[in-house]
């Protein structure tokens, strides 16, 4: 078995905020603790609603910002104690797409100039190479030859999508992280998209950390589902494990509020109370405690540890009862088969 191209170890993200005029600051815990691993040519989707930490991770893994706290190792590398030159060789291995592809595209240049850039600023290739370099990827990614010397207002959403996809994978990264890739785009190319990911990983065998607040987007892409709120993560497991039988109630309400049209996967609907609360005013005990049609009165004494319940990892005081509910007996542990 390989090992992981990324390993995240109690990761966290906190920022200091003024909370107003005479009132001091706080910290708000954006990422609180986290823990993951990728394995080259895998998915993991992040899942939450917004504000539950997503983007706040995608920030730390692509180097944007230093983490708080934890351990991050990419390609081997401890981002912590690397120096710069170490940083400066990891960066062109981990590439971002945005939700927007509109805003992240440079207006004033050709799609032919964005995506020579990366290979001007990253590689020794001669501009004969890179030309060749970047008609190869534009074929790829199913745009035209031409387009290479359009700009990015001449394109529709989702060729831009493409072009933002060519953009990140013209250096052949590691890994790519994608935040909310289609949620800018129209429900019919979504799925073109999404194809287009899947393609690209098995040729380049890329590896994704696929970030979406809907579930339902990342059931036909993920190997693993990490399911977060607020900071932290509630549920993590393999797709199948999760979707089949999901535990923590959060992750429930969420797949319960996606649409489907076979009849046998519609569950009971769970519609979630109030918003998020707010960061600078976190609950005691579990943080979903305040919107959780399962809660009782332990849970808001005792935050619920990420524990081992049926074949994923789930941080709620109930997944038993949870699981009980759907008719399945979770075994004692310590118990004799
Ligand atoms: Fe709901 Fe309690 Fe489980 Fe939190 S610990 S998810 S409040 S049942």
């Amino acid at each position: 078995m390989s090992e992981p191209i990324l390993i995240a170890e109690d990761l966290s993200r906190f920022y200091t905020v003024r909370r107003g005029l005479m009132r001091g600051t706080a910290t708000v815990k954006a990422l609180n603790g986290v823990s993951f691993s990728l394995l080259p040519g895998r998915t993991l989707a992040v899942v939450g609603e917004s504000g539950c930490g997503k983007s706040t991770l995608a920030r730390q893994l692509t180097l944007v910002e230093t983490p708080s706290g934890g351990h991050l190792k990419i390609a081997g590398v401890d981002v912590a104690v690397a120096d710069h030159a170490a940083l400066k060789a990891l960066r062109p291995q981990v590439q971002m797409v945005f939700q927007n592809p509109y805003a992240s595209l440079n207006p004033r240049k050709t799609v032919g100039a964005t995506l020579e850039e990366p290979l001007k600023l990253n590689t020794a290739l001669s501009q004969a190479e890179r030309r060749e370099r970047v008609a190869q990827m534009i074929e790829i990614v199913g745009l035209r030859p031409e387009h290479v010397r359009r700009y990015p207002h001449m394109f529709s959403g989702g060729q831009r999508q493409r072009v933002a996809i060519a953009r990140a994978m013209i250096l052949q990264p590691r890994i790519v992280v994608a935040d909310e890739p289609t949620s800018a785009l129209d429900v019919s190319i979504q799925a073109q998209i999404l194809n287009l990911f899947m393609d690209l990983q098995q040729q380049l065998g890329t590896s994704y950390v696929f970030i979406s607040h809907n579930l339902a987007v990342v059931e036909h892409v993920a190997d693993d589902v990490m399911v977060m709120y607020f900071g932290s993560t509630v549920e993590y497991g393999d797709r199948q494990t999760l979707y089949s039988l999901p535990l923590h109630p959060y992750t429930r309400a969420l797949l319960s509020a996606t649409p489907t049209i076979r009849a046998e996967d519609r569950r009971a609907k769970i519609k979630l109370q109030g918003e998020l609360p707010s960061p600078l005013n976190p609950p005691g005990g579990c943080a979903f405690h305040t919107r959780c049609p399962y809660a009782i009165e332990r849970c808001r004494a005792e935050t619920p540890p990420l524990r081992p319940v049926l074949g994923r990892l789930v941080a709620c005081h109930r997944a038993e009862d949870v699981a009980a509910e759907e008719g399945v007996n979770v075994p004692l542990q310590g118990a004799v088969a």
